[in-house]
């Protein structure tokens, strides 16, 4: 006697679609059907983008192709969603194929447009190795540094200081003196996170003689006179690294799933669509709308709920995994590497200002730890 298997519809093979898939082929007794639909070939690590920028890392050491999930029973095609039907479960792709589904989870991430003028930025793999081109080609002694976001909210919040830190290590190693400036909206660095997490990268910005300027909007670049207008100063760089601005997908942003700023809303902490409960919404895609950063970690441990949630509704058990609202953000900001940890549950469900942050590491030997976060995620994933 056959019985029918219940179909599972993932949208996006990024950080937390791959999660899903795995955690279900995992996890399930052969009760349910795995689709992923992705427009890319890869599944790629954004984290280790910064070492594709500093050289230590090529691209295909940062992504693996999708296909390999096929391993273990997960059926990947290739293909961009265009249109998302909800109402009668079903969606498209721009190939003119559809996909109709029992659960649809929507992992469709965010989407990074093209960074300012001649500036670049390592928040996708081509503006890595731009980046990496830009640094190799820096040749005067002092060279102007300025790192800067187009707007806010953007993948990693912590990622520019990052980006700053780890761009002082490189080029101070070649023997350069640099001069590096970062200009963000916060009016002090990671003020979404609170006074605590302010006040340690404060200090950690200091240390490394990295010039803040908060309440700062990007206004314009002039590529040829090499100046960036913001809404405070102008600055003069040798290599700008600004990130671009972000947008919700606009499958997402064009169906019904989606709040008022085009990402889509969720119900906590089971992250269903707030209109229906056979769809779900993980990672970047719905980050803004519950007050959360745009970070992997939170895409994963958001992935292993819901994963479990379709389980038990297709067993008609509860056996699940509760929904952990803490994640760990893992930098490697090359005179040391350190971590930013937080639990959003005081924030998100227990109606507090701030989540509770600290910072972890601070040793260079804790560089190390994000070299094991990587391999371990793509053993993890993909058993490579
Ligand atoms: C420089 C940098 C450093 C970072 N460092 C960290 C870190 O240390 N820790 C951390 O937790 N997070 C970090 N992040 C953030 C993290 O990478 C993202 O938050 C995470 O990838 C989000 O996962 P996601 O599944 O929501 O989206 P993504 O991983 O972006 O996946 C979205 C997927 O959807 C696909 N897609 C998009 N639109 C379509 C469409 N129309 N049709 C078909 N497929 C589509 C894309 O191809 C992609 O595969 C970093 C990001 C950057 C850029």
């Amino acid at each position: 006697m056959s019985t029918k298997k219940t179909k599972v519809l993932i949208l996006g093979g990024g950080a937390g679609g791959a999660v899903v898939a795995r955690r279900l082929s995992k996890w399930s007794r052969g009760e349910v059907e795995i689709t992923i639909l992705d427009k890319s070939e890869y599944h790629e690590f954004r984290p280790s983008y910064l070492w594709v920028m500093t050289g230590t890392r090529e691209p295909d050491d940062v992504r693996r192709p999708l296909k390999l999930l096929e391993k273990y029973g997960i059926k990947v095609v290739r293909a961009e969603v265009s249109k998302i039907d909800a109402a009668n479960r079903r969606v498209y792709t721009r190939d003119g194929a559809s996909y109709e589904y029992d659960y649809l989870v929507v992992s469709l991430g965010s989407l990074a447009g093209e960074p300012p003028g001649d500036s670049c930025a390592p928040w996708e793999l081509a503006g890595a190795l731009e980046c990496r081109k830009k640094l190799a080609n820096l040749r005067n002694r002092e060279p102007r540094v300025v790192v800067g976001i187009s707007s806010w909210p953007y993948r990693c919040p912590p990622a520019p200081f990052e980006v700053a830190s780890l761009v002082k290590y490189v080029l101070e190693q070649r023997g350069l003196s640099p001069r590096i400036t970062v200009f963000h909206e916060w009016s002090v660095p990671m003020e979404p996170f609170g006074p605590l997490m302010s006040s340690m990268f404060k200090e950690m910005l200091s240390e490394f003689k990295i010039e803040y300027i908060g309440s700062t909007k990007f206004e314009s670049i002039d590529s040829e006179l090499k100046t960036i207008r913001t809404s405070r100063a102008e600055l003069k760089y040798d290599l700008a690294i600004i990130v671009p601005p972000h947008q919700p997908p606009p499958p997402v942003a064009e169906s019904d799933l989606a709040g008022i700023d085009g990402y889509m809303d969720v119900k906590l902490p089971s992250m269903k669509s707030t209109k229906y409960d056979d769809v779900f919404g993980i990672g970047d895609v719905v980050a803004p709308r519950i007050g959360l950063g745009m970070a992997g970690v939170f895409a994963h441990f958001q992935g292993e709920h819901v994963a479990s949630q379709i389980l038990d509704e297709v067993r008609g058990v509860f056996m699940g995994e509760h929904y952990n609202m803490s994640g760990v953000c893992v930098m490697d900001l090359g005179y040391m590497g350190a971590a930013v940890y937080c639990d959003f549950a005081p924030k998100l469900i227990g109606g507090k200002q701030w989540p509770d942050c600290r910072m972890i590491g601070g040793a260079r030997a804790f560089r190390v730890v994000k070299v094991a976060f990587e391999k371990q995620w793509f053993a993890n994933l993909f058993g490579y």
